[in-house]
């Protein structure tokens, strides 16, 4: 993180005008799969970093834009995700609610699964709008470290993704209204141009960016054994199925991205929404599947010595455990609940980017 700090990549998605890259989603994705290829925690902590600054530098107010935006360009501040509650990731239900205090709003709020929260410099938070409004009320807030206490509760002693220190947090603080963001459509626009695409965009981009890294280790290590003049069937089976699995995930993930990209420089007409959240959904749970499947199946080509062991050179064992955790981080089976409600709705079944 330190590295991805000095490179000014914090700041990939943070307009030029505030001294960021200016840069979008097809480089989000792009920059995401190279640092997949590296180490997945660490990406991952970046792509949700870069999924809190586009809901700010598209949907947060001029001052508060003013006022987050620099540091971030500048490495100096890395946005840590609270939305998770107990018992529910719903993005458009919270029970923890903002309470008025005149020039400030403060708040309690309790999350189960933080990344990287220890070490953040700010947050983004989903909290009920007042007291008084409903569970459906929600608004993403603003806040500084030093505008909270941030109490780590319970320990992050995972199967994998364990360099995301993703632990559970009770957040308590207060900020001006001007960190509320506050936006015409309100969370559900926010959520379909901006946090949904970012985060289903850039995670995929990461596990296959592991997967990927995976399978040409994994083939150079075959290839210097001798693999592929005298392999066995089954291992040249798994290599290829390997790869199959890898370029349809890919190339689905491209296709969505120009797709959503489009979307969100020219407005999503009402028409294609269904059709977006299903692509979008759609590109979130096959990565994670494909990823996984990928080293599942190259754990078979190469063996006990080089797939299971922990101190094999190359770290497949890591990776299963890792990408375990693609299909739980925002839960497959709660986005294909809700892609089977929107198939209903979308009675054209359009292509990523088809006339309709
Ligand atoms: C590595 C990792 C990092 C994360 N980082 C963050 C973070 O930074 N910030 C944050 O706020 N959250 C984070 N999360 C939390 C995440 O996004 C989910 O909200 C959270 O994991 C859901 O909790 P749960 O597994 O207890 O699922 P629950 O919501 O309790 O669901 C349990 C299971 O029930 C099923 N299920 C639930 N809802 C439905 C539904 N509507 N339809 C069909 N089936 C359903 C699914 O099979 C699901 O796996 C992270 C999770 C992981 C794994």
């Amino acid at each position: 993180m330190a590295a991805i700090r000095a490179s000014g990549l914090m700041g990939l998605l943070v307009p030029r005008a505030y001294g960021g890259m200016g840069l979008g989603l097809r480089e989000l994705v792009d920059a995401a799969e190279i640092l997949g290829g590296g180490c997945v925690s660490t990406a991952f902590m970046w792509a949700m970093h870069c999924q809190q600054v586009d809901a700010i530098a598209r949907f947060g107010g001029a001052e508060l834009r003013g006022d987050v935006l620099p540091a971030v360009a500048r490495g100096e501040v890395y946005i840590a995700s609270v939305t998770s509650q107990k018992g529910s990731g719903d993005l458009f239900s919270v029970a923890e609610a903002m309470v008025d205090l005149g020039d400030m709003v403060s708040f309690t709020r309790f999350a189960p699964v933080v990344t990287g929260g220890a070490y953040a410099d700010g947050y983004l938070i989903t909290l009920r709008r007042s007291e008084s409004a409903p569970n459906g009320d929600v608004r993403l807030v603003y806040a500084h470290r030093r505008q909270v206490d941030f109490a780590v509760r319970g320990e992050w002693n995972a199967l994998g993704m364990r360099g995301t220190r993703s632990a559970g947090a009770e957040i308590r603080g207060s900020v001006a209204h001007h960190q509320i963001i506050e936006t015409a459509g309100g969370m559900r626009r926010v959520a379909m141009e901006s946090l949904i695409p970012t985060s289903h965009l850039a995670w995929a981009a990461c596990w296959l960016g592991t997967a990927r890294t995976a399978l040409a280790e994994t083939t150079a290590k075959l290839r210097r054994q001798g693999a592929a003049a005298t392999g066995q069937e089954a291992t040249l089976l798994r290599i290829a199925r390997a790869r199959l699995t890898l370029e349809l995930a890919s190339s689905y993930v491209r296709t969505v991205c120009d797709y959503a990209a489009d979307a969100r420089s020219h407005g999503i007409p009402d028409g294609r929404l269904p059709d977006l959240q299903i692509h979008l959904n759609n590109v979130k749970v096959a990565a994670a599947e494909a990823s996984y499947e990928v080293i599942n199946q190259l754990i078979h080509a190469a063996g006990v010595a080089t797939g299971y062991l922990q101190n094999s050179d190359i770290p497949l064992e890591r990776h299963l455990r890792d990408l375990r955790a693609a299909g739980l981080n925002q839960p497959d089976d709660r986005l294909m609940s809700a892609n089977g409600h929107l198939a209903f709705l979308d009675r054209r079944v359009l292509r990523p980017g088809m006339a309709g």
